[in-house]
């Protein structure tokens, strides 16, 4: 089956362009100031900004809403977001996530205690705000997107063709052996949101930060985590 996803290095994270029927779907916003990387890999695709017809937020950190309001101040796509998150993209800024390993949760603590004003955005109010599950049939994508808790308590996650997964940072592919994200503030609800993802059988998973990776790599961490137990 042919794959229409292309990743766009977006400084530290992932944007992803979906390619659809009647034009494309983007994934993710990116960092503040990125909105010439998306024009440049629009140019690639012989597409520009009027093209994109919806931009889903897998979650609102501002590596991935960053460049979100000029995004769609230029194309005029609607906005989708889980409503759990409404509220913060329209605050305009974020918490830092909580730490998940030794690293990471000195990192949090400092980024919340001397960095707050880092995680911030320009405010956006998205139009199309789900609470469950959303078929993408309308906006000409054979895909879905389901809610994955756990990263954020709206983080959603995008399945394509029952195959492909764009999963935000529910995983994270940094590291050799495992895609346990080093940031989550709900790490049980991450791990409900991993079993949940598992039946879905993907064969290709799109992370927020990392190159795409396989399912093999997947069920290696699931078996560190959740089979084995920490
Ligand atoms: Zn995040
Ligand atoms: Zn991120």
């Amino acid at each position: 089956m042919k794959r229409t996803i292309i990743r766009i290095p977006m400084g530290k994270s992932n944007s992803y362009l979906i390619k659809g029927e009647d034009g494309y779907i983007l994934v993710d916003a990116g960092m503040p100031g990125k909105i010439e990387t998306i024009e440049r890999t629009l140019n690639d695709c012989n597409a520009n900004f009027s093209d994109i017809n919806l931009i889903i937020i897998t979650h609102v950190h501002n590596d991935h809403v960053g460049s979100l309001y000029d995004i769609k101040k230029k194309s005029k796509a609607s906005v989708l977001i889980h409503e759990k998150e409404k509220k913060t993209l329209n605050k305009g800024y974020n918490k830092f996530p909580d730490g998940t390993m030794f690293f990471s949760k000195i990192i949090s603590s400092i980024a919340n205690n001397l960095f707050f004003s880092k995680d911030q955005f320009k405010p956006v109010n998205a139009d199309i705000v789900i609470s469950d599950e959303y078929n993408l049939s309308d906006h000409g994508v054979d895909g879905r997107i389901i809610h994955t808790p756990g990263h954020t308590e709206g983080s959603i996650s995008v399945i394509l063709q029952d195959e492909y997964c764009i999963i935000g940072d529910t995983l994270f592919n940094m590291l050799p052996n495992s895609v346990y994200p080093p940031f989550a503030n709900d790490q049980d609800e991450l791990l409900k949101s991993w079993n949940k993802l598992r039946e879905y059988n993907c064969i290709k998973y799109y992370p927020g930060h990392g190159k795409e990776f396989g399912l093999a790599k997947f069920d290696k961490t699931i078996q560190k985590y959740i089979i084995g137990g920490e």
